[in-house]
């Protein structure tokens, strides 16, 4: 750990409430949906809900897991709404989206498939509602159940993300109820099914750089072609404190060393989440393939 020194850098964040953002805000609220922005405490949310994007989060808002570094609300959830899928699409048909993400909280509550069938529908909802818009998934790992893996595949999303979150060694302090390797597998399964795949890990939470591009180099073998790298920031005194904050030059190096790799796009800096700017990676993603 001695080499690993925690700087008084920390990334800017806007903080301003425009007109962009205010629409954003009413037509989650009228149609009564959950985004990941608010519910994770997201650095970008004044810049990215200006520019009239937001990721929103389905299956309610109370996860079964706790990770760490998260700070989305933690229980026994109740939410059960086959109308969600509808209300979604209709969300994104009022914001004029040509490109969606959409996220949710864990639901190992859900024993028949993890929520995969209310993914599948919100998915197809899109699709048949708003016609020109692409969508991007951000998903939990089902468990690796693969039969619940397949629902969501087969909606044929235009990309699949799952995130790794972090390196290996460090795995079970920042999502205790993951299984690195697991998450791995998820994303192999994507890439064969031959969808664009997609995922993302933080830094600053104890690894070393040689471990983030071994961890490049693990992700690059299951198929991933877009690939996103950010700095953890501490959403609260409960979670996981940050080890560091990692220098410009140092995302640029990674951001560098993975299009050298081979990934097709690498969205690397302080403030990147993986639906950061996500509309832009697809873009150049979709012109590659
Ligand atoms: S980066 Fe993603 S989660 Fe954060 S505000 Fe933008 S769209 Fe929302």
């Amino acid at each position: 750990m001695s080499e690993i020194i925690k700087k008084s850098f920390k990334p800017k964040i806007r903080l301003q409430i425009t007109d962009g953002y205010k629409f954003v805000n009413d037509v989650v609220q009228s149609n009564k949906l959950n985004t990941v922005c608010e519910e994770a405490r997201c650095p970008n949310i004044y810049e990215c809900w200006d520019r009239r994007t937001a990721t929103i989060m389905i299956l309610g808002d109370i996860c079964t897991r706790a990770c760490g570094f998260c700070s989305v609300k933690t229980g026994k959830p109740v939410y059960n709404d086959p109308m969600e899928p509808f209300r979604t699409a209709m969300a994104v048909k009022k914001m004029n989206l040509r490109h969606v993400v959409i996220t949710s909280v864990d639901r190992d509550d859900l024993k028949n498939d993890y929520g995969a069938s209310i993914w599948a529908d919100t998915i197809r909802q899109i699709h048949n509602h708003v016609k020109k818009c692409t969508v991007e998934v951000l998903t939990p790992d089902f468990k690796g159940h693969e039969p619940s893996l397949e629902k969501v595949f087969n909606e044929g999303p235009e990309i699949f993300g799952h995130n790794v979150e972090c390196i290996e060694r460090i795995s079970k302090q920042v999502r205790s109820q993951a299984v690195w390797h697991r998450s791995l597998d998820v994303l192999r399964l994507s890439a064969k099914k031959g969808l664009r795949t997609k995922t993302g890990m933080m830094v600053g939470l104890g690894e070393s750089f040689d471990e983030v591009v071994k961890t490049m180099n693990q992700i690059l073998d299951t198929g991933v072609t877009i690939f996103t790298i950010g700095q953890y920031l501490q959403p609260s005194k409960k979670h996981l404190p940050v080890v560091r904050y990692v220098k410009e030059q140092e995302f640029k190096d990674y951001k560098q060393i993975g299009l050298d790799l081979g990934f097709d796009v690498v969205e690397s800096g302080p403030l990147v989440r993986s639906s950061y700017h996500a509309d832009e990676q697809a873009r150049i993603a979709m012109e590659i393939k």
